[in-house]
């Protein structure tokens, strides 16, 4: 798709102009406090920009400001065609500027601009487009009422949504909510990822030119416990929707209790379980699943297939197999096209991936290959794709969600021990399952406790299928018509005839 060569890309680097001030009731703006925070690229340690630390003042201001934009009609009343066409014109605008978007999100949160470009940046495109076109299609009901009466079902959007999301895919979880919130009328703020905030702060201009109103989208970057509690407590905040940890999950549904009892929908944490049978149809295919499932986007991902399952009887075959699957997958400079695993999103998480290898050498778990950080002197924030063996399902990097490029093998004997260790987790977001038999396939798929069973491959899926988890791993679904559940109240009216 793109043709540029990585000395294209260090050029467009150092030419773009970044900005980082907050945007509410259609305008730019420092934060009210005038604070800001560095973003420091993961790539080498570069200095990118100074971003305005929001915080309550400017969650009130927003909030006030999303509320008389939704109550002026503007947007919420506007006929759903036109809100088509709108978000149509928004989704055109991000393909036209995908090369300086992808370039954003790459240098803010260290991911290979090949899939930045082909991946994260045409499909949050993709989600403001589908649920554009989608809008205009869907219908209310008639209730079966008793003949002197009407019974008027019908689908309002819910007022003012703020929308909390994280660093490892910025723009496309973002989009995941955009789409379905302003489809429906909603106004929204949008407070991305102290980590990854620029891609957010970008497109709130290109919606102002798309045609969305003034005040319909705000983006107010900041930290979790400053602005997104600010928000999250809000009075005046009707919906609450967050991609993000489990432990963040709970505490916002904490804070809407403790508040206005906002609708919260969450999509949280995963430890997903790729399951490979002895009759799987291709190994080699499952082989390099299992490796991409870990590596892809640095691990960092919250469907990655961290717990490897693999039966006992071919095992000794198929190991070697994601071993040499996994060479495709080289930490490398996230600016040159070929690089398939780029840096970790911060110091903080290079950390993190790496107490959780020490824990596995201390569980006694044996490594495979990987383990290390690599890289040191770009300044950058890299990781060697790991794999484990030997692990079982109580060692701290079979139980927790590690956000990084580490694998755990994971070895079993029959499909009952198969399915009890794939559900022993407090999560529940996802799942493989490699069988040539149709009948194991689907009695597995059915007793994983997941929102989404993946058979014969590893992570499919696009926006016509719903998204998100059972158990810890979040409430709600992304993406499909589903989601429009989350953004509308459903209102009854009775005519009496
Ligand atoms: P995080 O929970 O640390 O942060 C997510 C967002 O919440 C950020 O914008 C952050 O600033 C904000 N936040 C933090 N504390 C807050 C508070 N007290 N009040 C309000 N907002 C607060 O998660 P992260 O590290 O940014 O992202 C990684 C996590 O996201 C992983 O657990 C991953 O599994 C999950 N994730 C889930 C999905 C999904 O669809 N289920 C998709 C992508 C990522
Ligand atoms: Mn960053």
């Amino acid at each position: 798709m793109t043709t540029l060569t990585r000395a294209d890309w260090e050029q467009r680097a150092q030419q773009l102009k970044i900005e980082g001030r907050a945007f509410v009731n259609g305008e730019y703006t420092a934060a009210a406090s005038g604070q800001t925070f560095e973003c420091i690229s993961p790539v080498d340690g570069r200095l990118l920009a100074h971003i305005a630390s929001c915080d309550e003042a400017d969650a009130q201001r927003a909030v006030e400001n999303a509320r008389a934009t939704f109550d002026s009609g503007v947007w919420s009343r506007m006929a759903p065609a036109k809100r088509k066409a709108t978000l149509i014109r928004f989704a055109g605008l991000l393909k036209q500027n995908v090369e300086e978007l992808a370039l954003l999100e790459t240098l803010d949160m260290g991911k290979p601009i090949g899939d930045s470009s082909t991946i994260d940046i045409p499909g949050a495109a993709n989600a403001l487009a589908w649920n554009g076109e989608a809008i205009d299609k869907v219908y209310d009901e008639v209730a079966a009422t008793p003949h002197d009466q009407l019974g008027l079902v019908t689908r309002e959007p819910v007022g003012v949504v703020a929308a909390i999301v994280p660093w490892n895919f910025p723009l496309l979880m973002a989009c995941w909510k955009l789409g379905p919130a302003l489809a429906t009328g909603n106004s929204v703020i949008l407070k991305p990822s102290e980590k990854s905030p620029l891609t957010a702060i970008r497109i709130a201009q290109l919606a102002l030119d798309a045609g969305i109103p003034a005040g319909v989208l705000n983006v107010l970057p900041g930290f979790g416990h400053t602005v997104g509690k600010a928000l999250a407590l809000h009075m005046d905040v009707d919906t609450l929707v967050f991609t993000g940890s489990t432990k963040i999950a709970k505490q916002l549904m904490v804070y809407a209790g403790e508040s206005n009892m906002k609708r919260v929908w969450l999509e949280a944490g995963g430890k997903s379980p790729n399951i490979v049978f002895a009759d799987a149809p291709d190994l080699k295919a499952a082989a390099e699943a299992a490796a991409s499932a870990i590596a892809f986007n640095q691990g960092e991902v919250c469907t990655a297939g961290s717990r490897l399952l693999v039966e006992r009887s071919i095992k000794d075959q198929f190991l070697p197999m994601v071993l040499e699957a996994l060479k495709a997958w080289k930490p490398g400079n996230p600016l040159d096209p070929a690089t398939t695993v780029g840096a970790l999103v911060d110091t903080q998480q290079l950390n993190t991936v790496l107490g959780y290898i020490e824990s596995a050498h201390t569980d006694g778990a044996k490594l495979l290959v990987g383990g290390k950080r690599i890289l040191e002197e770009t300044g950058g924030t890299y990781v060697e794709p790991t794999i484990f063996d030997g692990v079982n399902n109580a060692m701290r990097i079979a139980k927790e969600e590690i956000f990084g490029p580490v694998l755990s093998v994971i070895t079993f004997d029959t499909v009952e021990e198969a399915i009890a260790i794939a559900n022993d987790t407090p999560y529940g977001l996802a799942a493989g399952v490699w069988t040539a038999d149709i009948s194991k396939a689907h009695r597995t798929a059915k007793a994983l406790r997941a929102g989404s069973v993946w058979v014969n491959q590893y992570d499919g899926g696009d926006m016509t299928a719903p998204f998100g988890g059972f158990k810890q791993s979040g409430n709600g679904r992304d993406k499909s018509l589903h989601a429009l559940d989350k953004y509308t109240e459903l209102k009854a009216t009775w005519i009496k005839l």
